[in-house]
C-alpha cells in the first residue's frame, strides 16, 4: 500500500476525477496534430521548483506536449522526442533549461560516486556513462543541446528549435537560441 504524500495525492484525484472531462481519444487527436503542424514539445527539466504548464502561460488555447528529466538534457530526451515526433509531428522543439538547477550543482563525478555505492557491480557501466552535468553557462548548455538536436539523424530538419533560459530567482524566461527549419 502507499503511504504518506501518495496517500494524500490518490486522495486528491478521487475529488479531481469527478469533475474530470474525457479528452479527444489519441486516434481522433493525431491527423488533427499533424495537419496543423503547429505542435510543441518542451524539454525542461524535473526540478519540483519548475512547473512548465505554469511559467508558458499552457491552458485549454496554448498546448504543449511536455518532457523532463533531470537537467532537461537533450542526450537522455532523444527517445522520446524522436517517438513524439512520429506521433504528433510537432513543428518545434523547445530545450529550456533554468539557473539554480541540480545538474549545476552536481556533476557527472558526484552522481558516479554516488550511483557506485548503490550499485558497486556495475562500476564500469556508471564509470562509462555521461549524466547530463552542466558545467559551463546554462546558455552554453542549451546551445549544445540544440546542436545535438540539430545533429541528430531521427529528428526530422524541418523542425524549428528554440532554446530557453528559464530564471528561477526572477521567474523570467528568456530566449537563448533559434534555429529555424533547415529546409
Ligand atoms: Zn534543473
Amino acid at each position: 500500500m502507499a503511504t504518506g504524500p501518495v496517500i494524500q495525492m490518490l486522495a486528491r484525484n478521487s475529488k479531481i476525477a469527478q469533475s474530470y472531462q474525457t479528452p479527444l481519444g489519441l486516434m481522433q487527436l493525431v491527423p488533427k496534430m499533424r495537419e496543423s503542424g503547429t505542435g510543441v514539445v518542451v524539454l525542461s527539466c524535473s526540478d519540483p521548483r519548475l512547473n512548465p504548464y505554469q511559467i508558458l502561460g499552457i491552458d485549454s488555447t496554448l498546448k504543449a506536449t511536455m518532457v523532463r528529466n533531470a537537467g532537461g538534457r537533450v542526450f537522455d530526451a532523444i527517445r522520446t522526442l524522436a517517438v513524439l515526433q512520429t506521433i504528433g509531428a510537432p513543428g518545434t522543439i523547445v530545450v529550456m533549461h533554468h539557473t539554480d538547477c541540480g545538474m549545476t550543482h552536481f556533476h557527472d563525478a558526484d552522481i558516479r560516486k554516488a550511483l557506485i555505492e548503490v550499485a558497486p557491480e556495475e562500476k564500469e557501466t556508471i564509470d562509462a556513462s555521461k549524466f547530463g552535468e552542466i558545467k559551463g553557462t546554462i546558455e552554453e548548455s542549451i546551445r549544445e543541446d540544440l546542436a545535438i538536436l540539430r545533429a541528430s539523424p531521427l529528428i526530422k530538419k524541418t523542425t524549428q528549435l528554440v532554446g530557453l533560459k528559464y530564471d528561477i530567482a526572477t521567474g523570467v524566461l528568456s530566449e537563448v537560441a533559434h534555429s529555424k527549419s533547415e529546409l
